[in-house]
């Protein structure tokens, strides 16, 4: 008897669990949007929003007391959190393949032409050069959970892989609630699992760049078909401004210390992670138009999308990787 009034309760109660449907939560993180879309029997906002504040503790340069945040003030008792090591770790992997053109021990220049956490206006080609000697990905290493700094005007800035990895930390998190169909979207930089509501695989427009405008534009310049895979894109036509007559723009070249200036408008790299696919779409943006073309032709782990500026047209190029992505 009992066991068959169990029974009977344990049918009520998964008749009454709920069915999934899409949920929608949005807000602002990291300096930016987010957008996240997911086929769930409840809302998990708290849970994502718990899952981008462990980002933010960790690689956050605007929180005092985030762990890059403490590695910069050189505090001695600070440890490498899990969340940091993996970043950094990924980060020196990028910088060696692409020969320090992605290096996140930038952030003396970043700040040193008006970006970044510490931005200072004033600046001359003796502070820039003198600079060079703090920025470098092979003066740091990752030593027993310690950062080991060989000097230590040394500091970092993870902007460029940070939100990439957020967009992983939230899809790791869905994974972990059983969620098959979500879209993770901070500041475009996204992971697409599974299909979206229409049953069809996610889609993502690669923005129209507009060169000297910071009015972003609503055309897009291609529609991506995509699923099981992180997208990021870089841009040079949203983050700059200018000084004498010349565009200052908040990608910086680690080599030269200075802001790139080439043709390159934007760059869209797809990656199995948004960390990766965003470090890469940085560094093609550094390596500028003829390098990135290049560096894809041999590619065979990325799929990448470069848009760019030649007379007053905008030109395409992407490699073989990318082509099943594209619907239009
Ligand atoms: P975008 O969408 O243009 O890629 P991100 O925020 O992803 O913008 O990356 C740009 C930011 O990364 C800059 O504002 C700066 O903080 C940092 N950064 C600039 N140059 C580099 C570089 N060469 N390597 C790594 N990080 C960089
Ligand atoms: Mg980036």
């Amino acid at each position: 008897m009992k066991t068959l009034l169990f029974l009977l309760m344990a049918l009520i109660a998964t008749s009454c669990s709920k069915p999934s449907t899409y949920h929608t939560n949005s807000g602002k993180v990291f300096g930016t949007y987010y957008k996240i879309m997911y086929y769930a029997p409840q809302d998990l906002h708290a849970g994502i929003q718990e899952a981008m504040q462990s980002v933010n503790n960790s690689l956050s340069t605007f929180s005092p007391t985030s762990t890059i945040s403490r590695i910069n003030q050189n505090d001695s008792t600070v440890v490498a959190d899990s969340l940091f090591t993996v970043v950094f770790n990924t980060a020196q992997q990028v910088s060696t393949v692409t020969g320090g053109a992605f290096d996140i021990t930038v952030a003396p220049l970043v700040n040193a032409w008006g970006f970044g956490f510490d931005p200072t206006k004033h600046r001359t080609q003796a502070t820039i050069d003198s600079l060079k000697a703090c920025v470098g990905y092979q003066k740091m290493a990752l030593q027993g959970g310690k950062i080991v700094k060989s000097t230590p005007c040394l500091q970092l800035d993870a902007s460029a892989i940070a939100k990439g990895f957020g967009c992983d930390v939230v899809a790791a998190y869905l994974e972990k609630q059983g969620v098959q169909h979500y879209l993770v979207d901070i500041g475009g930089e996204m992971v697409l699992k599974g299909n979206n509501p229409h049953n069809q695989k996610w889609k993502v427009g690669v923005q129209q760049p507009k060169e000297d405008s910071i009015l972003i534009s609503n055309q897009v310049a291609a529609i991506l078909s995509i699923s099981n895979a992180a997208v990021a894109t870089s841009g040079n036509y949203r983050q700059f401004y200018y000084q004498d007559g010349l565009k200052i723009s908040h990608t910086i070249d680690p080599r030269s210390g200075r802001p790139c200036s080439h043709n390159l408008l934007s760059t869209t790299v797809v990656a199995p992670t948004a960390m990766v696919a965003d470090a890469y779409a940085t560094a093609f943006m550094v390596l500028g138009n003829k390098d990135s073309i290049e560096a894809i032709a041999n590619n065979q782990q990325l799929a990448v999308y470069l848009l760019y500026a030649q007379g007053d047209s905008i030109q395409v190029q992407y490699n073989d990787r990318f082509e099943p992505y594209l619907v239009r």
